[in-house]
C-alpha cells in the first residue's frame, strides 16, 4: 500500500513541503524507515480545528444509531486493511505480528463495543439521563420540570502513545470512545508508527465518505515539532485532550493548557509501577508465581503501562527468587520501541545498579547490542523506602524485588505509594484476611485491585477502570477504557420547564 507521508486535515491529505520531513525508527533494522513523513505547518493545524469546529455543529446532532454505524464502518474499514497494516506496523515497533493481530482485534472490538453501547437502552449514554417531573403546587415554591441531559464536550485532540500502536492510538480508545461521544477528533500521530497512522486515517477516511459524515471530524496531523503539539491543546476550540504517554509529557502539556482563558480537561493515561504483594501463607505457589511475574514483565519487552514493576516478597521466600532468576536468565533480549526509550532504559538500569543495597537478581541474554535485555533487581523494602530513585517507573523489561520482614513494613510502603494504574494481591483467603488492613488503604492508591492474577492485560468492557490516582493518571475521576471513557468527552446540560 503506498503512503503518502501527508496529514490528513478535514477530509484532504495535504502536500506540505516547507516544513522539512521525518523518518520513522525501524528498530529490528536498527535505522530510520526509508518513507518521509511530511511536518505539519501551524496553518494546517488551524485549519484542522477550524473544521472540527465546523463538523461539531452537525456531527452532534447525528443520532446514536448513525454513530453506531460510523464506528462499525470504521472498524469494518481497519479489518480491511488486512496484512498491509500488520506489515507496516511491524516494521515501525517490531512488536511481533501475533501480538499486533490481538491488538487490531482488540481495537476494532472497541469500536464496535462503543456501537454497541450508543444502542444500548441500559448503556452509559442513556442512563445518566434524568427527568423531574414539575410539581406546580408545591408551597412555598412550584418546581418546574427539570431534564438532565449529558451533551458532548466540543473538539477533542488526542495524543496516542508508541507502545499501543492500534489500541492508544490514532483510532484506539480515546478517538472511538470521543466520536461516541458526538465530538470530532484532531489526532496527533505519534513519530514512532507514523504509517501505522496513515493506515489507520485512510480506513477512517473511507467509513466518513461511506456514511456521509461531515469531512471535518477527523484530522490526522503528522509533526516531530513540539511546537504542533502544544499548539493543538491551545487552541481554543479545543475542549478536552486525550492523552496517552509519559508523565514528563503531560506535565508540559498540562502547563500549556493552564495558559490558556479557559483551561480544559486534560485526561492523561500515563505510568505505573503496579506493585505486586506476595503475601505470607501462599508457600506452595511461590515458585510458579516468581515465573508468572517474569513473564508478565516481559509482555512487549516490558512496554506495558501495567507491566508488574516491584514485587513485594516475604523474606528468604528462596524458592522464589531462584524461579525467579532461573526464568530471567532464560529471558532472551529485544527490541524497545524507539532509541529514545532504549536509551532511558539503559540510563535508569545503570543508576540502579549503582545504588546502595540494591543487588541484580539476574539478567536476561543479550542478544544484540541494540536490543534491551530483562534486569531484576532485589533490595529489602527500608531500602527502598528510603530510595526515592526505585519509586519511578522504568519503561522496559525491568523490576525490582523487595523484600519484606513483617505487615507493618507493608503498611508504610502502602503509606508511601504514590497512584497506581494497578495493584495485584497474591494470596489465599486466610493470607488476604489477614492483610485486610492493607488492603483496604492500598484501595486508595489504585484505580484496579487484582487478585491473584498478573496485571498486565486490560479488558474492554462495562466493568473496566483503567486509570488510577496521580501520577499513573491526570484525572483519577476518569477511565480510558470501558464504555465510562466516553463520560470524559460529554458534559451535562439541564433543561429547565
Ligand atoms: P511520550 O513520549 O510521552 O509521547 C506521547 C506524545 O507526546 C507523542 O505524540 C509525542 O510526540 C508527544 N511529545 C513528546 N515530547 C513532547 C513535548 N516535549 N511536548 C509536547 N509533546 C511531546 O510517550 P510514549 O513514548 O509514546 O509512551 C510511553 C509512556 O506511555 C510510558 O510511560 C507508558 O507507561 C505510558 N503509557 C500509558 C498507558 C496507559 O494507559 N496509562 C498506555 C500506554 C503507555 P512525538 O511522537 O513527536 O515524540
Amino acid at each position: 500500500m503506498t503512503l503518502t507521508g501527508q496529514s490528513f486535515i478535514a477530509g484532504c491529505w495535504v502536500n506540505n513541503n516547507d516544513n522539512g520531513t521525518y523518518c520513522a525508527f525501524g528498530p529490528k533494522l536498527n535505522k530510520p524507515l526509508e518513507q518521509a513523513y511530511q511536518n505539519a505547518s501551524s496553518q494546517m493545524v488551524d485549519k484542522a480545528i477550524e473544521q472540527a469546529q465546523c463538523a461539531f455543529i452537525e456531527y452532534r446532532q447525528s443520532s446514536f444509531k448513525d454513530r453506531a454505524h460510523f464506528l462499525n464502518c470504521i472498524a469494518d474499514e481497519i479489518e480491511s486493511l488486512g496484512d498491509a497494516l500488520l506489515h507496516i506496523t511491524h516494521l515501525e515497533t517490531n512488536l511481533p505480528i501475533a501480538r499486533l493481530q490481538g491488538e487490531r482485534g482488540r481495537t476494532i472490538n472497541q469500536l464496535r463495543f462503543f456501537a454497541t453501547q450508543l444502542l444500548s437502552e441500559s448503556s452509559v449514554f442513556h442512563r445518566l439521563n434524568e427527568f423531574e417531573h414539575a410539581m406546580p403546587h408545591r408551597a412555598p415554591l412550584p418546581k418546574p420540570n427539570l431534564e438532565l441531559r449529558y451533551i458532548p464536550i466540543g473538539v477533542v485532540a488526542v495524543f496516542g502513545a508508541s507502545n499501543f500502536p492500534f489500541a492508544f492510538s490514532t483510532l484506539g480508545g480515546d478517538t472511538a470512545s470521543a466520536l461516541a461521544a458526538g465530538c470530532p477528533v484532531v489526532m496527533k500521530s505519534h513519530t514512532a508508527h507514523p504509517g501505522t497512522s496513515e493506515l489507520m486515517t485512510k480506513a477512517v477516511e473511507r467509513a466518513i465518505k461511506k456514511c456521509a459524515m461531515p469531512s471535518g471530524i477527523f484530522s490526522m496531523i503528522q509533526a516531530k515539532q513540539y511546537d504542533i503539539a502544544h499548539q493543538l491543546v491551545a487552541h481554543p476550540f479545543i475542549k478536552a485532550v486525550g492523552f496517552t504517554g509519559s508523565l514528563n509529557v503531560a506535565k508540559r502539556l498540562m502547563a500549556t493548557i493552564q495558559t490558556r482563558h479557559e483551561v480544559i480537561p486534560f485526561y492523561g493515561e500515563l505510568g505505573s509501577t503496579n506493585p505486586q504483594f506476595v503475601l505470607k501463607g501462599k508457600d506452595d505457589v511461590e515458585a510458579r508465581l516468581g515465573e508468572s511475574l517474569v513473564q508478565s514483565m516481559l509482555m512487549g519487552n516490558g512496554q506495558f503501562c501495567t507491566s508488574p514493576g516491584i514485587w513485594l516478597v516475604p523474606k528468604g521466600e528462596q524458592r522464589f527468587l531462584d524461579s525467579v532468576k532461573e526464568a530471567v536468565i532464560n529471558s532472551q533480549s529485544d527490541t524497545l520501541l524507539s532509541p529514545a526509550i532504549l536509551s532511558s532504559f539503559r540510563k535508569a538500569i545503570c543508576e540502579r545498579a549503582e545504588l546502595e543495597g540494591v543487588t541484580l537478581l539476574a539478567k536476561g541474554e543479550q542478544l544484540e547490542d541494540h536490543h534491551a535485555a530483562a534486569h531484576v533487581f532485589v533490595t529489602d523494602l527500608s531500602t527502598y523506602l528510603t530510595t526515592s530513585e526505585l519509586h519511578e517507573e522504568v519503561f522496559g523489561p525491568q523490576a525490582v524485588v523487595c523484600e519484606y520482614d513483617s505487615q507493618e513494613q507493608l503498611q508504610l510502603f502502602v503509606g508511601s505509594l504514590d497512584g497506581q494504574l494497578t495493584a495485584s494481591i497474591h494470596g489465599d483467603e486466610m493470607a488476604c484476611n489477614q492483610h485486610g488492613k492493607l488492603i483496604e488503604s492500598l484501595q486508595y492508591r489504585v484505580g484496579r485491585l487484582i487478585y491473584n492474577q498478573m496485571p498486565t492485560g486490560v479488558e474492554v468492557c462495562c466493568a473496566m477502570n483503567h486509570g488510577g490516582p496521580f501520577p499513573s493518571s491526570s484525572d483519577v475521576r476518569s477511565t480510558s477504557v470501558g464504555s465510562a471513557a466516553a463520560l470524559r468527552f460529554l458534559r451535562p446540560l439541564c433543561i429547565q420547564h
